[in-house]
C-alpha cells in the first residue's frame, strides 16, 4: 500500500494518521477536509470557546513530523474503484479512511438558527451571547444543555424547548432525564417540556401548539446525522452512517470508517452501535489503521461520554438498553450521585454519574470486566463501586 487518503480532518481523521505511522505505515498520506482549519477537538466549543475561556481548540498533533499533505477546504465528493472525487479533482488511494463525523439536523423556518458543530458556529454564537438577550434552545439534549449554560452564565434570559418529557430523555430515559430538570429552574432557565417545535421565525419560534417564544437568538440542538451524504451511490454500504464490521472494514476492500460516522458491530453488546462521543474518535483509529495494514484488530470498546452542565461533571460509561435501573444516592437530595443499569444476570451494564469521577472509572472497568455485581450493595453510595 502506497497512498493512503484520509477524509475527514477532524479527531479521529488526525488520530488514523497518527496510528498509521505508529504501525510502521511509511508511504504517503493524504488528509481531506471540508473546513479551512487543522484538526481540532470539538467538545470545547459548547464549554470553554462558548464561555470566552478560549479561541483554540486544535488537536496537538505534530502534522509535519507525521509526514502528511493536508488538502484543507476540499471535500469529498464521491467515491469510485480506488479513486476519491474532491471538490477539487480526482484523487486515487490504496486506503481509505473514512472520518467524516456528523452535521447537525436543523428545522423548518424562515429564522436565523444557529447550530454548534464547527470554532465557527461557537465563536458566532458567542457573540451573541450577551446580557440581556433572549435565547431560544430548541434540544434539552446534550448540546441544549450545555449551550443553555453558557448563556446562562452571560446573563442571557434563556428559554430551553424540548419535545420529549424530560431533558436526556433519548440519551438516558425519561426517569434519569427528570432527575436534570430541576437544574434548569436553578441557573434560571425556563423549561418547556413536551413542546414541539413548528417553525424557527425571524422573531423567535412557532410551537405546533400555534405558542410563540419570542427569541432574539435561535439555537437548535436537536441532534445530528452521519455526514456520508457524498458516499451515496457508491459501493459503500450505509445504514446509519457507515457499516463497518469489528475491525472497522467497510463493505469495500481497503476501506474502513472511524468516529462518528461509522457504525460498527461491537462484539461486547451483540449488536451495531454508532457513537458521537469525542473517546470513540480517539480510540477507533488504532483499530482501523492495524486492519488497513493487514493486522488483526477488533474494536470492542465501552462507550463513555462526559458533559458539563449548569456546574455539575455528568459521565456516562456503556450501553444501558434492555437493563434495570437502579440509584446510587438521592438525586432529589444528593448534589452527587450515580445510576447503574444493571443486566438481568446483574452485571453493571452503563453507569451514569454525576460530580462522582471514581464511580464512573470504577464503573467503567466494571462493565469491561464484565463480572456479576452485588445488586443490594450497589444502592449504597458509600459502598465503593470497585467491591461491589
Ligand atoms: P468530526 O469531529 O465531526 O470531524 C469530521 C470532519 O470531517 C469535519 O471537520 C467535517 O467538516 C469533515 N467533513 C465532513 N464531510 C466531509 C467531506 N465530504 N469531505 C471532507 N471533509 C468532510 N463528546 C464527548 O464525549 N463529550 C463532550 O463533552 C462532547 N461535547 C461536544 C460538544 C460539541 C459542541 C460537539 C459538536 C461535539 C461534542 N462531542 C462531545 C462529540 C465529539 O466532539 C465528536 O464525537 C467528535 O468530534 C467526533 O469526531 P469525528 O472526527 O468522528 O468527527
Amino acid at each position: 500500500m502506497d497512498h493512503v487518503v484520509v477524509v475527514g480532518a477532524g479527531l479521529a481523521g488526525i488520530r488514523s494518521i497518527e496510528a498509521l505511522r505508529a504501525h510502521g505505515f511509511a508511504g504517503r498520506i493524504t488528509l481531506i477536509g471540508e473546513e479551512p482549519h487543522r484538526p481540532y477537538d470539538r467538545p470545547p466549543l459548547s464549554k470553554a470557546v462558548l464561555l470566552g475561556e478560549t479561541d483554540s481548540t486544535v488537536v496537538d498533533s505534530d502534522l509535519d513530523a507525521l509526514n502528511v499533505r493536508l488538502l484543507l477546504g476540499t471535500a469529498a465528493k464521491g467515491l469510485g474503484t480506488g479513486v476519491l472525487e474532491t471538490t477539487e479533482g480526482e484523487l486515487a488511494y490504496d486506503g481509505l479512511v473514512i472520518a467524516t463525523g456528523a452535521t447537525p439536523i436543523r428545522l423548518r423556518g424562515e429564522g436565523r438558527q444557529h447550530v454548534l458543530r464547527t470554532i465557527d458556529d461557537a465563536i458566532e454564537l458567542r457573540a451573541r451571547l450577551v446580557s440581556g438577550a433572549r435565547v431560544a434552545v430548541i434540544g434539552a439534549g446534550w448540546i441544549g444543555a450545555e449551550v443553555a449554560t453558557a448563556a446562562a452564565r452571560a446573563g442571557c434570559a434563556v428559554t430551553v424547548v424540548e419535545a420529549g418529557e424530560t431533558p436526556l430523555a433519548a440519551a438516558l430515559g425519561t426517569t434519569v432525564g427528570a432527575y436534570t430538570t430541576g437544574w434548569y429552574g436553578e441557573a434560571g432557565i425556563e423549561l418547556r417540556l413536551g413542546a414541539m417545535v413548528g417553525s424557527v421565525d425571524p422573531d423567535g419560534l412557532t410551537l405546533m401548539s400555534g405558542a410563540r417564544i419570542p427569541a432574539d437568538v435561535v439555537v437548535t440542538g436537536v441532534g445530528v446525522r452521519p455526514a456520508v451524504e457524498w458516499l451515496k451511490g457508491s459501493a459503500v454500504e450505509l445504514d446509519d452512517g457507515v457499516l463497518v464490521d469489528e475491525h472497522l472494514r467497510t463493505s469495500v476492500p481497503g476501506v474502513v470508517a472511524v468516529g462518528d460516522c461509522a457504525n460498527w458491530w461491537s462484539r461486547r453488546f451483540g449488536r451495531r452501535l454508532r457513537v458521537e462521543h469525542w473517546d470513540n474518535a480517539l480510540g477507533a483509529p488504532d483499530t482501523a489503521a492495524a486492519t488497513l495494514l493487514g493486522e488483526d484488530a477488533v474494536y470492542d470498546p465501552v462507550p463513555y461520554f462526559w458533559s458539563e452542565q449548569f456546574g455539575r461533571m455528568v459521565q456516562f460509561a456503556g450501553y444501558r438498553e434492555g437493563a434495570r435501573l437502579v440509584l446510587r444516592g438521592s438525586p432529589r437530595e444528593d448534589r452527587k450521585w450515580a445510576a447503574c443499569w444493571l443486566t438481568e444476570d446483574d452485571r453493571l451494564a452503563a453507569v451514569l454519574t454525576v460530580d462522582r469521577p471514581r464511580d464512573l472509572v470504577q464503573g467503567r472497568r466494571l462493565i469491561e470486566a464484565g463480572k456479576r455485581v452485588n445488586a443490594t450493595r450497589i444502592v449504597d453510595p458509600a459502598a465503593t463501586l470497585r467491591d461491589c
